[in-house]
């Protein structure tokens, strides 16, 4: 651990945390946050996998997980994670009106994002990802430096705007020395529907010129795919619902990466 940095303490019962972070808003943090968790699953169903919705100012975890009602109480007290499609999930969402959180302020952000790390019946969970809040803020900051982070993955669009973003977030978990386990590069190509023609809207390949110069590797392409969004704004993430899809094949290879990253960093 680097000098003058607090001491993390562990989430008891959790193995490895992945955050899943993005340098600005809107380019699919929670879609492949969710996805990724699922494709976690898929690749080794016996795994247990924990997802935390950290984005308090637009929790969408219990939308995209089809999820709703409050978290029971457990006998020692902790918040029991709600259960879908076989993943442990927490998001503010489940505790407070959707828009309540929008006004909330620094200490208080925090002190909701500490209970929804520490006062939930996680336990046992293999890979806990979470979906961070997007941006390189107070926030994030205070979640690499409460928690053992395992590794960071960087959500970015081949657009130059979220590159330049999705870079501040790399250099932030290195300076906090959290390995950052490479970038997916999504909405990469829309692939039109009719006649198969491919068109760069946001670029192209931005994310791997992004990789190369910061020394991380691209952990896959999601393409601008219309069923991503229709299926993650109904509750049923492509994973689940098009298992054999090539949009699901490519999620899923994607979690094949990191977990193997992850324990690379470890050894
Ligand atoms: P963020 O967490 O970065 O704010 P979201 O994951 O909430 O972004 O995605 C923003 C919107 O874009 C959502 O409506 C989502 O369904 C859609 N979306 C995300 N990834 C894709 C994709 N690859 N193709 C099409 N729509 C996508």
């Amino acid at each position: 651990m680097a000098r003058g940095l607090p001491k993390r303490k562990p989430i008891p019962g959790v193995k490895n945390i992945i955050v899943v972070a993005s340098g600005k808003g809107g380019v699919g943090k929670s879609t492949t946050a969710v996805n990724l968790a699922l494709g976690i699953v898929a690749n080794e169903p016996h795994v247990q996998v924990g997802l935390l919705d950290a984005d308090v100012f637009g929790p969408s975890i219990p939308r995209m997980m089809n999820l709703s009602g409050k978290p029971q109480i457990s006998s020692d007290n902790l918040l029991v994670p709600l259960v879908n499609y076989g993943i442990k999930c927490m998001s503010i969402g489940f505790l407070v009106e959707e828009k309540a959180a929008i006004i909330w302020r620094g200490p208080m952000v925090m002190s909701a994002i500490e209970k929804l790390l520490r006062q939930v019946a996680w336990s046992p969970v293999d890979y806990l990802v979470i979906d961070m809040p997007p941006g390189t803020g107070d926030t994030q900051l205070s979640i690499s430096q409460n928690v053992p982070i395992s590794g960071s993955v960087i959500v970015t669009t081949p657009q130059d705007i979220a590159l330049l973003d999705a870079r501040r977030g790399a250099e932030m978990f290195r300076k906090v020395d959290i390995p950052v386990l490479g970038v997916v590069q999504n909405m990469s190509v829309f692939i039109c529907p009719n006649c198969g023609h491919q068109e760069h809207i946001f670029g192209k390949d931005g994310a791997e010129r992004m990789a190369k110069e910061i020394n991380v590797q691209v952990l896959g392409n999601i393409p601008l795919d219309k069923s991503i969004r229709e299926l993650s704004d109904t509750g049923q993430p492509i994973v689940i619902a098009r298992p054999d899809s090539p949009q699901a094949e490519a999620y899923k290879s994607i979690a094949a990466t990191i977990v193997k990253q992850l324990h690379k960093e470890k050894t």
